[in-house]
């Protein structure tokens, strides 16, 4: 069932990267926090090898050892990041899409040299000044993408969640203009609900979790 899922998915994001004359290819991340381990293994064995997890310590749990089988995996953390787990997340992760302070900057990129690691990065924007949510205000964006490129940190696109109660297509649109003014080319926003929005908009990078694996398990 998850293998019929990815393929259809694929399926449908290659017909709308052509549809709105999108070049390139779109990434298809599975976010596979809170599933079913076997789900995750279906998903390997159909050759899904980019994954997305929002919780350091969920994701060595799960990864460590399957990682270790499968050395062509790509893992991304989409959920915010402490200084404390930089460590294990760079450690596990090959692209942090959750970057959002300077502070965050510094630790990773000391911590990259330190493992001898070579890290994607994403600054995650907070586009709705949600203040629950994480991300840099678009504000701060500027100075933080020039902090970044102080410290050579290589950053290569911006990641954003939108709103639940906004027309998601509008930061969409945003987050494609500010990274088009920052000369960056990656874009990592849609999740299953709106996925084919943000590829009309420009994303390189979908983040689909209940579209691959079906409902996730709430209490663990
Ligand atoms: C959970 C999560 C997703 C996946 O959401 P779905 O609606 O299940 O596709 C995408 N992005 C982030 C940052 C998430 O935390």
């Amino acid at each position: 069932m998850i293998a019929e899922n990815i393929a259809a998915l694929k399926k449908t994001i290659a017909r709308t990267a052509r549809e709105y004359g999108q070049a390139g290819n779109v990434c298809l991340v599975a976010v596979s926090k809170q599933q079913e381990n076997v789900k995750i293994d279906e998903a390997l064995e159909a050759g899904q090898r980019v994954f997305g997890e929002n919780r350091v310590q969920e994701a060595k749990e799960r990864w460590a050892e399957r990682r270790a089988r499968h050395p062509d995996l790509e893992l991304h953390l989409i959920g915010p990041l402490q200084t404390n787990k930089v460590r294990d997340a760079v450690a596990l992760f090959n692209v942090i899409e959750t970057i959002d302070s300077e502070k965050l900057a510094d630790a990773l990129k000391s911590e990259c040299e330190k493992q001898k690691k070579t890290i994607t990065c994403f600054i995650q924007v907070n586009t709705g000044a949600e203040e629950q949510k994480a991300g840099v205000s678009i504000e701060e964006l500027p100075a933080l993408i020039e902090h970044c490129r102080a410290i050579d940190l290589g950053i290569e696109g911006l990641m954003a969640i939108p709103p639940v109660d906004e027309p998601a297509s509008l930061h969409f649109a945003l987050l494609k203009k500010l990274a088009a003014d920052h000369g960056l080319k990656k874009l990592s926003m849609g999740m299953s609900g709106d996925f084919e929005k943000a590829i009309a908009l420009g994303a390189t990078h979908v983040r689909l979790g209940t579209a691959v694996f079906g409902e996730r398990i709430t209490q663990r």
